[in-house]
């Protein structure tokens, strides 16, 4: 299975990645809104798992938790 992301590493940091969206101050970052998170994002890949893959993290997973400023509604 892929490696999961590190929140701390430098792609993470640049996209304001976190692996729990209920952490996201809206005050630090504008475009979070409540009930965001990687699980009903477009681009999340892993279906109903609890990790998954996105395309903006190549090779590596992410939490359905999760959360990072690329969000994209799934429509
Ligand atoms: Fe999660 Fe979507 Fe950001 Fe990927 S683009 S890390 S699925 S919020």
């Amino acid at each position: 299975t892929m490696p999961r992301v590190d929140e701390g590493s430098a792609k993470a940091r640049q996209l304001a990645y976190v692996h729990d969206a209920a952490t996201v101050s809206t005050s630090e970052q504008p475009r979070y809104a409540e009930g965001q998170q990687c699980a009903n994002c477009a681009l999340y890949q892993g279906g109903s798992a609890e990790w998954g893959g996105c395309p903006l993290f190549s090779g590596q997973q992410v939490k359905r938790t999760g959360w990072c400023n690329a969000y994209a509604p799934r429509g």
